[in-house]
């Protein structure tokens, strides 16, 4: 189910809640169960809807709401606020100062959107002024720092990186040393993806965070992961301080609820969006606007 489905059955859902006469156990246990139904079929986690699912039961207690009380209003307000909560894990995410140096490690698998999201956020800080610049620390996909270099001479954004030298850490470290000098004050560095949750990646992230020592860590997850996300997104967050997370591809057929899921597992907000391939397909990601936005 995509995300403009699962947003039009929740509010489905809801409607038919609100067109019955009378609000009862019956009517609501529906209305819930509908809005589970919807939340699975698009790979949000069958822990978080269940959890979902008990906190609106416990806030709106029929039996205790006295005549008068406007129980559509209660339950719709409900609904919107637990998946606010799914969305927000109660702290904002590091947030980089212009003319401050400061250094953003990207992380995730190989495909998700890593390379081209390091790009992406460098353009859109640079074209409110930052002095972004990008270090290509993988060096085990061919071709890595080909694609970085090239997306970053496009956006005109320095960059840093080897095609004779294996070490990760290395250029890393190098990479950082030379922008700081430089006085940019956006330093982001791409790591290696590979194809699965491997030790070695793990191992080279750890060594990586550990030498450049970054301010933030963002996690970058393609929005088609699925029911993955959750292992995925904790098993990056068990290895690095992950403190944000961006979600790629929002603009394909993908199922949305994967984004729900990697918040929940990383207790990290998602800060961007990827909508396209383009260097400018990326929104900033707010939950009660995106909420509003899914219920239609
Ligand atoms: P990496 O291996 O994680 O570094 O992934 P890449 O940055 O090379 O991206 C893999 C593919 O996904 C490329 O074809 C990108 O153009 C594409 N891609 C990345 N972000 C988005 C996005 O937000 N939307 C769409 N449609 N494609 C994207």
């Amino acid at each position: 189910m995509v995300l403009a489905e699962l947003g039009g059955s929740i509010s489905r859902a809801l409607q038919q809640m609100s067109n019955a006469t009378i609000i009862d156990e019956k009517v609501l246990n529906d209305c819930l169960n509908d809005i589970t139904r919807a939340l699975l079929q698009s790979d949000v986690q069958f822990k978080l809807v269940r959890e979902m699912q008990t906190n609106i039961k416990s806030i709106v207690n029929l039996e205790d709401l006295a005549a008068g009380h406007n129980k559509r209003r209660i339950i719709q307000q409900a609904v919107f606020n637990e998946l606010c909560k799914i969305l927000d894990p109660g702290k904002p995410s590091f947030t980089p100062k212009k003319a401050k140096p400061s250094v953003v490690m990207f992380v995730g698998l190989q495909g998700s959107g890593k390379t081209t999201t390091c790009t992406k956020y460098a353009y859109y800080h640079q074209k409110k002024g930052w002095k972004p610049a990008l270090v290509c620390a993988d060096t085990f996909r061919a071709g890595a720092f080909d694609q970085l270099k090239q997306n970053a001479t496009k956006a005109k954004i320095p960059f840093y990186g080897s095609y004779m030298e294996s070490d990760p850490v290395k250029i890393a470290v190098e990479g950082v040393e030379r922008f700081k000098k430089e006085n940019c004050d956006l330093i982001i560095v791409d790591t290696s993806g590979r194809h699965k949750q491997e030790a070695a990646l793990f191992e080279e992230m750890r060594q990586v965070s550990e030498a450049t020592k970054p301010d933030l860590v963002i996690f970058v997850m393609d929005s088609s992961i699925g029911q993955a996300a959750f292992d995925q997104a904790q098993a990056f967050k068990q290895s690095v301080a992950v403190g944000a997370v961006i979600v790629t591809k929002m603009d394909g057929h993908a199922k949305g609820g994967g984004a729900l899921s990697a918040v929940a597992a990383t207790k990290s907000p998602v800060i961007f969006i990827g909508t396209g391939e383009h260097m400018d397909e990326f929104e900033v990601f707010d939950v009660k606007p995106f909420v509003s936005r899914l219920l239609g």
